[in-house]
This record gives structure tokens, C-alpha cells and sequence, in this order.
């Protein structure tokens, strides 16, 4: 059936009056200046996130409102606001006591479980950097990243240590402590070389006065991938809190009362943006569910937390509507009244399937780890068009771009022209750099203007459609995945003598990783071989990150430069043409 390209927002699609109405008069009136008036700052001075997200409310009357709602294998636990600046307090306490202060660098490798959002806030209370990874990671990649962001304490389980991270401890002399959270409530085992966390935090004291941090303190370092070369770490500052409370009111509408359930983990900036800081700056209640997905316990979520604001990705959305309309129609949500999206393009099949299945069009979002938060929404304040990312947020101005032959970047006025999606710089929560790699910053610069490397249009009404990356890097169920660190895992194996690495469309996945290797000298390509390399990859990178099919080519298509021409294998893959070949190695 043949759907309206537009749907109109009426009076009944809110189930409480939203937080704006009027985009153009808000955007006119908005500046960041104000928004800053709205955080309370330190009272000696100064600017820290956790202060913001907890304490102003555990020193005032919401001290005792449900700021987390944990669900995992056990009973549900609530903290509150109170309860969530104590145990802060404890593990600020117990950083300072192993002399972990200001500017050093905390890792934390945990499902989602209290301690991750315990150890991140009481890292950033202390002015310590905090940086959460996915508990998927292999070896590999937490090696790379441990690292590149100069790790000095590491959070884990004893499992995951155990799995892990004792066989790179070696390469990691920078790291000096490792605290464990004990498994089922027992205390860790000894293992040489870490710390018990439940026991230091039993031990340290309740009360800590936040460290003076400053706007443009570091406060969390994410990593993000780019096509070549290792992780990029995008640094954050405490300040981005301004975007962080701003985004949670015009782009997710987050009301005091609201319960909030933001379904991304950590490991990924969504999972901090608007998984921790956003919702506590709102002094909402958000729940946070260990489990991976599964339809059934999701829809049951949706309904027994009677979530009112829901905020998820693209391939979720997928899967519930793969698991059919009969398994929705069991639950009902009488109380939600908000949904958003965020991560991949979210087809507008899956708008409608929000509007028809749940009552409630679902929000598509953009935005990226450097960005630090969201900058182009579909919100309460105008209507949805299906398909596209929605309209610049208050404070953010953004732009179509091309480059001329001098390499000369221009803005592109003309609606529906397809160029590189670009963003006017100085939004609180954009990132200072990459870690140790001001290169690698300054390329992503052309004057005020930050390049997103995405490639987009906007239409005569000011909306932004979504076509595609301008690079090689792979979205594979919301992670961004480089091509050469699963490239660099592949060749590590004796067989490999080349890979090439793309992502190759899926209906479910948005793109599942596909890696293409030729061999070394000696060895036949098999089935058996196929499989030890799948293993050998999901070993080194972990399930997330390892491809999920291998093909075996004589050779790799190369340019002349020697680069791996990853367009050529993907076109070829798909069927598409090659395109432009005049670089190809080989080539007359
Ligand atoms: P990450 O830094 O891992 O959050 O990935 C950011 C990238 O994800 C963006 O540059 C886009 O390529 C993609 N992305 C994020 N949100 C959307 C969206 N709403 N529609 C299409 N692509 C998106």
C-alpha cells in the first residue's frame, strides 16, 4: 500500500504537552549562552558533568527519585539520586586513593551492569577521563584502544579479565590498576596484579567534593573508526553538557516525570550521551537492561517500566518487526509516549511500522562520536517525513557541501543536491581532537565548517536525507567498524597473505562485515580453512567487530599506490558497476 510521504503530528500524538512546538521561534531564540545559565556549575567554579547529572538533584528534592532502574538476571535494583552520589563519592574516594587524579585515564570493560555507570561518573567526579569500551571487544581491539588512550585503571569483571585482558596485560605497562567487580556478589578472586573493587569501595568514604574541572577539561574519550590506520579516540570536555541537556529537551523531550529507556550500551557514545548524562541532567528515571535483545523481553520492558520516552536504533527496530505484528499486539503501552532512533538510517518502512504497531511514529536522529551529541532530529515540533534524519536542532546550523578541483570547500544552496553533510563548528559538545593525532582533526576542518564524512542531501523544507558514507567505514548493527583493524586481525593469520574488508548490505544488520583474503604461498583455499579464519577473527576481534563471511580471491584489486580498492570488491560484490578503475593496479 502506497503511504503518505509526510505525517502530520496532531493534538493526539502527545500524550503530554511537548517541550516545543514552534521551530523556527525557537531556533531563533535559542543561544548556548543560555543554556549554560540552565547548569548550575561548581560552587567554588567551574564545570564538571557528574555535578551536573547528580548532585544538583541528590542536594535538593529529588534526592531520593529513581535515577537507574536496573534489570539483569536477578531482581531489578533501584538507585537513586542520593544513592548515586554516594556511591560516586566511594569510587571518586577509592580513585584518589590509588592516586588517580585529574587528566588520567580510566577504562571500563563491563556489560551494563551498576558498576560501569558508577565507575564512569565517579571517574568524571574525580576530573578523571572515563572510557567506556563494549564488553564484545576481543583482545585485539581493547589492546589497541588501552593503548592509544594511555590507560591507567581498567574496570572489569573477573570473567572478562580472565578472557581478555591477562594475556595483553604484558603490553601494557602504562596500566596500573585493574579493579575487579566480583561475579555474583563474590568477593573476586585473588588474582595477582588486580584489586577488589566492592572491597575498596566498602572502604572508602561517602562523602567527596567533585574536582574543580573546568569547561574545557577532558571528561570522556570515545573511539571511533575511520577507513585507514588504528581507532580514533575523540576526545569530550565536561562542558558538553550545555549540548547534552539541550538535546535531551528538543530532540528526546525528556519531562522530570519521564521513564526513559535508552538502549544503547556505553562502549558507543549513545550509550553515554544519552544512556547516562542526558537523562540524569533531567533528572528522569532511565533503565538500563543488561540482557542483549530479544523481542519478547523488550516489548515486556517496554510495558512492566511503563517506558514513556524510548530511545533506539534502527537494526532493534528491525527485529521486532521481523518477530511479526502478533507479538506486539500481546503488550500494550499505554504510557509511551515518545520514540527515537539513532545510528543508521531507518528506512521509512519502519517510521510507519512505529506509527501502526506501537500508536507512535518513530524519531529518526543523526548524529556521530565527534559530534558528541545529537544535531539533526525529527522532533515533537514539526512533522515527520519518513526517510529522512529531520531538521538541524536549536543551536545547530548545518549544510550541504561540495569541493571544488583545488579541493576548495563550498556551501551548496541549491535543495536536493547531493553533497557532504556539514556542520557550522562551536556546539558545546563537538570534539577537541583525537587523541595524539591533530592531523587526523584538522583534515575533518574547512574553516568554521566540521565535515561529517557522510554523504546527504536537504530538501526545499529544510530536511536532511541520509545517502551514504563518503568513506569505507562499515555500520554494522550501529557499530562503526574500520575496515583496517579487521583487515589487520586477518593478516595476522600464517594463511593470509592479503585482505580487503567491506560491508555488504543486510536487511536486518543495515551491513554485516565481509572480508575478502587471498593466500600465502602453501596454502589451498577450503572450507575448513574459511572456518578457521572466522574463528581466528571473532577470537582476536570479538563477536561485534569479526566478519561474518570470507571469500577467497587469487588476488586483491589494488591501485596503483598499492591501496586495497575496497569500492572495486564491494561493486563487484553487489553487481554494481566499478566505476572509475583508472588507478587499478594492472590496469593499462
Ligand atoms: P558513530 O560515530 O559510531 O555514532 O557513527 C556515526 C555514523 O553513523 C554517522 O556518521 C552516520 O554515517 C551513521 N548514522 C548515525 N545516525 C544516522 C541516521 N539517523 N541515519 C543514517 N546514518 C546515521
Amino acid at each position: 500500500m502506497a503511504r503518505a510521504s509526510i505525517i502530520r503530528k496532531t493534538a493526539s500524538d502527545f500524550r503530554v504537552l511537548p517541550n516545543w512546538a514552534d521551530y523556527e521561534q525557537v531556533r531563533s531564540e535559542f543561544s548556548w549562552e543560555k543554556v549554560q545559565k540552565e547548569l548550575t556549575g561548581l560552587p567554588g567554579g567551574g564545570l564538571n558533568i557528574a555535578f551536573e547529572a547528580i548532585e544538583r538533584h541528590a542536594q535538593g528534592a529529588w534526592r531520593d527519585r529513581v535515577a537507574f532502574r536496573f534489570l539483569g538476571a536477578g531482581p531489578d535494583r533501584a538507585v537513586t539520586y542520593h544513592e548515586l552520589s554516594v556511591l560516586t563519592n566511594r569510587f571518586a574516594n577509592l580513585l584518589g586513593n590509588l592516586g588517580i587524579g585529574k587528566g588520567d585515564r580510566l577504562f571500563v570493560l563491563l556489560g551494563r551492569i551498576p558498576e560501569l555507570y558508577i565507575s564512569v561518573l565517579g571517574s568524571l567526579k574525580n576530573g578523571t577521563v572515563a572510557c567506556p569500551l563494549f564488553s564484545a571487544f576481543g583482545p585485539e581491539p581493547i589492546a589497541t584502544r588501552l593503548t592509544l588512550g594511555e590507560a591507567r585503571v581498567l574496570v572489569t569483571t573477573e570473567q572478562l579479565y580472565r578472557r581478555k585482558v591477562e594475556k595483553i596485560r604484558d603490553s601494557l605497562p602504562g596500566l596500573r590498576h585493574v579493579l575487579l567487580v566480583p561475579e555474583h556478589g563474590d568477593p573476586s578472586a585473588d588474582i595477582p596484579g588486580t584489586l577488589d573493587l566492592s572491597r575498596l569501595m566498602a572502604e572508602s568514604a561517602d562523602d567527596f567534593e567533585t574536582v574543580a574541572t573546568q569547561a574545557e577539561d577532558m571528561a570522556l574519550l570515545h573511539f571511533t573508526s575511520g577507513t585507514t590506520g588504528t581507532p580514533k579516540g575523540a576526545v569530550h570536555v565536561h562542558g558538553a553538557a550545555a549540548t547534552h541537556w539541550a538535546t535531551g529537551k528538543y530532540a528526546l523531550d525528556l519531562h522530570p516525570d519521564d521513564i526513559y529507556w535508552c538502549t544503547a550500551d556505553p562502549g558507543w557514545v549513545t550509550g553515554t550521551s544519552y544512556g547516562i548524562i542526558a537523562p540524569l541532567l533531567h533528572g528522569v528515571t532511565s533503565i538500563v537492561d543488561e540482557a542483549d535483545f530479544d523481542a519478547e523481553r523488550w516489548y515486556r520492558i517496554l510495558q512492566q517500566q511503563q517506558v514513556t520516552v524510548w530511545y533506539t536504533a534502527p537494526t532493534a527496530i528491525r527485529m521486532l518487526m521481523k518477530a511479526g505484528g502478533e507479538m506486539a499486539r500481546k503488550y500494550s503501552f499505554p504510557k509511551l509516549r515518545f520514540i527515537a532512533s539513532v545510528g543508521e538510517p531507518l528506512n521509512p518502512e519502519a517510521v510507519w511500522w512505529g506509527k501502526e504497531t506501537l500508536g507512535l511514529p518513530i524519531h529518526d536522529n543523526w548524529w556521530q562520536t565527534e559530534t558528541g551529541g545529537i544535531m539533526i532530529a525529527n522532533t515533537p515540533a514539526f512533522d515527520i517525513k519518513p526517510g529522512s534524519m529531520g531538521r538541524p536542532l536549536p543551536g545547530i546550523d548545518a549544510f550541504i557541501v561540495s569541493r571544488d578541483e583545488q579541493g576548495n570547500v563550498h556551501i551548496v544552496e541549491a535543495p536536493d543536491s547531493k553533497g557532504e553533510l556539514a556542520l557550522k563548528r562551536g556546539w558545546p559538545s563537538m570534539f577537541r581532537g583525537y587523541l595524539n593525532n591533530e592531523e587526523r582533526y584538522r583534515k575533518c576542518f574547512a574553516g568554521d565548517l566540521y565535515l561529517t564524512g557522510d554523504l546527504a542531501t536537504r530538501d526545499q523544507d529544510g530536511y536532511f536525507w541520509f545517502i551514504g558514507r563518503s568513506d569505507d567505514v562499515i555500520k554494522s548493527s550501529g557499530h562503526l567498524i574500520g575496515p583496517f583493524e579487521v583487515e589487520s586481525a586477518l593478516m595476522e593469520h600464517p594463511a593470509v597473505a592479503e585482505a580487503g574488508v567491506i560491508g555488504k548490505p543486510d536487511e536486518t544488520a543495515g551491513e554485516v562485515v565481509k572480508a575478502f583474503v587471498s593466500l600465502k604461498t602453501g596454502y589451498e583455499a577450503s572450507d575448513s580453512l574459511r572456518m578457521e579464519l572466522l574463528g581466528h577473527a571473532r577470537k582476536r576481534l570479538g563477536a561485534a567487530v569479526a566478519p561474518k563471511e570470507i571469500d577467497f580471491l587469487p588476488m586483491l584489486p589494488r591501485t596503483r599506490s598499492g591501496k586495497i580498492m575496497r569500492r572495486l570488491l564491494k561493486a563487484r560484490e553487489l553487481g554494481l558497476p566499478e566505476g572509475d578503475t583508472s588507478t587499478l593496479e594492472g590496469q593499462a
